[in-house]
């Protein structure tokens, strides 16, 4: 192994000249042990990033600047549609072929308020330069089909094809997804501040669309804007991994080649500064039986300096993690103590992807005669800032943030190498310097000189960019019971208008142009085509698993797993606790507790101390509920796992803490208890509809296994009707809350119920392992009786009313064991399905936003489950034909490989050194040894046409008998499926009287 914990050797040098490309720049950042390789491309001026580093996970992002002159849409449309095919991939929906056919790692698009970025990252190099190679064509010679605009940006039909008395109605990809977006109240805020802080510049139109304006698009603006943004000269070309420099230049000179320098203004113009603030009044949609009391928004949003002007961004930042960042944070706590409202808007914070940047902050659910006094408040706390300062201890927390998160390698969904792209972006899209924000310590040290030489810096910096800064917008969002009926009923109105105007011929002609479509989605590719994508043998797949160093061990006496991991000197530590015998009446209370002992004081420090403490000390603290079936689907765990990490040296405190909040919180605080309360309850509220296919699958699956219970009644609407309950009933109910809490405390937190985990490199696994005893002591040794709850269960068909103006469609079954030898082919079933026949069905021609299907053995689940979507009782019908479809046929063997080659790559799907260690634990749980994922993986790569049709035959017959359904979507819409479905749905309502 060479020597890792410094940065890759330069292996260029600047000024050099190769391949039709010059090198800048060349800089080490050793923290993150990364070499940069700043270049560019003589002939059309193509930016080109490299950050060379030790990662495998190798990255490749096209970024172009695409500022919008409308809220069409039209960047998110393009970005859409480049993917689907060009002429030399000239497929119906590459993208799609990429996804089912490489081991992608990573592989979307991004339209920003004035970028898209293309990215893509592998760990296999044959397969990373096969994605980049028809990413880059597919992006600079795009086929654009005029039906492609029709599906994916928008078109007309009828809601019943042929039926010409039937209603018109406008459908599309992109049209159906901001739909979705336009019905969240946390989208809906944003975007009237970016349209309010920036009324002069590009970020006063929605790039992604407003779905009233997106219909007025035509197919030619559509052409028009690809040819004006999307050449090399206006192209930024991010790359991260560790493949060598020179390797990216020889592929990307061939990509190159053939394009001239073209003239182009694509530069982002700054928004003059306002010289009054301003005052926008807007509403968003609530449930028709909510009450409208206490659901006002007010934000405040200010303008301040420019992105590129790199160290006044980083103080503002801080400032802003000073203001809002914590519990212990002076702005954040003046609002909530205020009781004018429940907790702080989603919003709230800094926003750094814009060229200027913006800082929110505001409350939500609050009374619309209290929005002064919001106001007030917010000013009369700045100004003691300005007058009395911030706390030091609070001041070195934060610094002590961003040295931990400029050190972590962090990839949760995201590969770390676009954790790193957004930062470049943020500097490099404004012409600015793309490497400044890597430089963390440098930064830092910077901002200690400059705090050590005027101690009033950051209050001096709050006065100016905050108190004397004219330029904000207090934006004032009312509920609105009606308003996407409004919405709606325009909207007929509208087509209806629309309709009578136009002669029965024009109607005709839609309706034919609507088939024409129809049939274009249902025909297949030529395999000509379908060849033309190069592809990975199944040879080139790795055959075996990758392992996790774990080694068990004894801490006292208690169990301990320790995965000897490159961490880059942080240090995650997980205590996991078993509350499987936990009563069935304390269950629900569990995320309560999670959520109540780490947000309070405790031992005698206020919960502001704690929170200071905390952000001094540790990277992050949190505690997850966690469950699942054993291997062998024998038996069930559940787990609460509290999980802190740290660096090195900040771990005996580290320790400490988590030591008080286990033994010492404080239930006592009542108004800190009630507002975390709030906070748990909103922010559970308002995650429904972002993902609410979830939240279908949560609630359907609660009917079938007892681990899927348990995540609807600790993650579900469940869940959120409890807290409501709770939040609601508070002054009667809080006593009883506290000694509840206390109950799972004496329950739970004992030596015999724990096994803790460890992830870190040598020297931290002893600074652990040397400190923790101490912790160990403190816990009693055994619980007294054990019982194991068990819930009841029987399937369900549930409607679930909620304000939105798309659905959300869930239809699951039960599967079986891990070791179960159907259940590789489950696996691969429920990959070909969202690849394939939900995909084509759901999405392409039903024009929702999503339609997909997961296996997911741990709760025991295998769901189909549908995204923004128009449809309830078509899309039910799908999932049934779906079945029938691999029931009687077998798919052929391309698709065979496919679906074979994008399982193995979820199963491959690189970690974290958090995660690893994380994952590592919970199949300590399950019991799932490497020999029996050796044996999946085997089961995989095994598979045929055959094998996966028998299985399918059987499991479907059984498993349907079972099957369970849940709907979120608006009242009507439920209400409308409830007269065409068979079996009805019962109706339900999720709203807070
Ligand atoms: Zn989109």
């Amino acid at each position: 192994m060479s020597d890792q914990s410094n940065s890759p050797q330069p292996t260029l040098q600047t000024g050099e000249e190769l391949y039709g490309f010059k090198v800048l720049r060349i800089k080490t950042f050793p923290e993150i042990r990364v070499t940069a390789y700043e270049i560019e491309h003589k002939k059309t001026g193509a930016k080109v990033l490299h950050l060379h580093s030790f990662d495998r996970e190798n990255l490749y992002a096209i970024g172009f600047r695409t500022p919008p002159s409308d809220s069409t849409g039209l960047p998110h449309i393009l970005e859409h549609s480049v993917l689907a095919g060009s002429e030399k991939y000239p497929l119906k929906d590459v993208f799609k072929e990429l996804m089912r056919s490489t081991l992608q790692t990573f592989i979307n698009a991004f339209t920003y308020p004035d970028k898209t970025i293309y990215p893509v990252a592998s760990q296999i190099k044959k397969d990373f330069f096969n994605l980049a190679r028809v990413y880059t064509d597919l992006v600079l010679h795009p086929r654009m089909l005029k039906e492609t605009f029709l599906q994916e940006g928008h078109h007309l039909e009828f809601t019943t094809p042929d039926d010409l008395a039937s209603d018109l109605i406008i459908s599309g990809i992109v049209y159906n997804e901001m739909k979705g977006a336009y019905s969240s109240s946390d989208s809906l805020i944003y975007k009237v501040l970016q349209e309010n802080v920036y009324p002069d510049s590009v970020y006063a139109f929605d790039s992604g669309g407003d779905p009233d304006v997106i219909p007025t698009l035509t197919y030619e603006q559509f052409r028009e804007f690809h040819r004006t943004y999307y050449s090399p000269t206006n192209t930024r070309f991010f790359i991260y991994g560790d493949i060598t420099t020179s390797e990216h230049l020889v592929f990307l000179s061939e990509m190159l080649s053939g394009f001239e320098r073209v003239e182009i203004d694509s530069s982002i113009k700054s928004q003059n500064r306002l010289t009054a603030p301003r005052v926008i009044r807007n509403t968003y949609p609530i449930g028709k039986d909510e009450s409208l009391r206490h659901k006002t928004m007010a934000n405040i949003a200010w303008m301040m300096s420019d992105n590129t002007d790199y160290e006044t961004s980083l103080i503002l930042e801080i400032i802003s993690a000073l203001l809002v960042g914590s519990a212990a944070s002076p702005l954040r706590k003046a609002l909530i103590d205020s009781g004018l409202g429940e907790d702080l808007t989603p919003v709230s914070g800094i926003e750094a992807d814009l060229k200027q940047l913006m800082f929110c902050v505001g409350l939500r659910n609050a009374q619309s005669s209290d929005v002064q006094k919001i106001e007030k408040l917010i000013f009369d706390t700045l100004q003691n800032i300005v007058e009395n300062g911030f706390d030091n201890e609070l001041i070195e927390g934060v610094l002590h943030q961003v040295e931990f998160h400029g050190k972590e390698i962090v990839r949760g969904s995201y590969p770390y190498g676009i954790a790193l792209m957004g930062n470049v972006f943020q500097t490099w899209l404004y012409d600015g310097d793309p490497l400044i924000g890597l430089d963390f310590p440098l930064a830092i040290k910077n901002i200690r000189e400059r705090w050590t030489v005027d101690p009033q810096i950051f209050q001096k910096m709050t006065k100016q960019w905050f108190v004397d800064n004219p330029h904000r917008v207090l934006a004032i969002m009312e509920p609105d019971a009606d308003f996407n009926d409004k919405k709606e009923k325009t909207y007929q109105n509208k087509m209806a208008e629309f309709k009578s105007s136009l002669p029965e011929s024009k109607l005709a002609q839609i309706n034919a142009q609507a088939k024409e479509l129809k049939k274009f989605q249902s025909e297949q590719d030529s395999p000509q085509a379908a060849a033309t994508i190069p592809k990975l043998k199944l040879e080139d797949i790795p055959k075996s698993i990758d392992t996790i160093p774990t080694q068990n061990s004894l801490i006292r006496d208690v169990p301990a797993l320790e995965h000897d991991i490159f961490t880059n000197g942080i240090a995650y530590v997980d205590l996991a606790f078993d509350i499987a015998h936990v009563p069935e009446e304390l269950q629900p209370y569990l995320p309560l507790m999670g959520k109540i002992i780490t947000g309070m004081g405790a031992a005698g420090f206020s919960y502001e101390e704690m929170a200071k403490r905390i952000a001094l000390k540790m990277g992050g603290l949190g505690y997850d509920l966690s469950t699942g079936f054993s291997a062998d689907a024998g038996s069930t765990w559940q787990k609460v796992i509290i999980s802190f990490n740290a660096l090195y040296r900040n771990l005996p405190d580290a320790i400490n803490i988590l030591s008080d909040i286990i033994f010492a919180s404080d239930l006592s605080a009542e108004a800190r208890m009630k507002d975390l309360i709030s906070e748990r309850k909103n922010n559970l509220q308002s995650a429904i509809v972002p993902s609410g296919h979830i939240f279908a699958k949560m609630a359907a699956g609660a009917a079938l296994t007892v681990p899927a219970y348990r995540d609807e009644q600790w993650h579900g609407r469940t869940q959120l009707k409890f807290i409501q309950n709770i939040a609601n009933d508070f002054g009667r109910s809080k006593q009883d809350l506290r000694d509840k809490l206390e109950l799972l405390r004496k329950i739970i937190f004992n030596r015999e119920n724990l096994v803790i985990n460890l992830t870190a490199e040598d020297a931290g696994l002893k600074i652990v392992k040397d400190n923790i005893p101490e912790l160990l002591d403190r816990l009693p040794a055994s619980v007294t009786a054990k019982t194991e709850a068990k819930p009841s269960l029987f399937p369900v068909s549930a409607g679930i009313s909620i304000p939105a103006q798309v659905s959300y469609v869930a239809y699951v079954l039960k599967t079986p064991a891990y070791t179960d030898q159907a259940s590789a082919l489950l696996m691969i079933s429920a990959k070909e399905l969202s690849n394939n026949y939900l995909y084509k069905h759901i999405r392409v021609q039903g024009g929702a936003y999503g339609g997909m299907s997961s296996f997911d053995q741990s709760l025991g689940l295998f769901s189909f489950l549908s995204y923004r979507d128009p449809h309830i009782v078509e899309t039910l019908q799908i999932f049934k034909d779906a079945q029938a479809f691999y029931s009687q046929n077998e798919i052929s063997i391309g698709d065979m490989e496919k679906a074979i080659i994008s399982t193995i790559g979820m199963v491959d799907k690189p970690l974290d050194p958090a995660g690893r260690g994380y994952i590592a634990l919970i199949r300590s749980f399950a019991g799932i040894n490497d020999d029996m994922r050796q044996k999946l993986r085997n089961g995989i790569l095994s598979a045929t046409p055959r094998k996966l049709k028998n299985a399918l035959v059987d499991y479907f017959s059984l498993a349907t008998k079972s099957a369970s359904v849940a709907v979120y979507s608006a009242p009507e819409k439920l209400n409308e499926a409830n007269k065409r479905l068979e079996e009805k749905l019962v109706m339900e309502n999720l709203s807070d009287e």
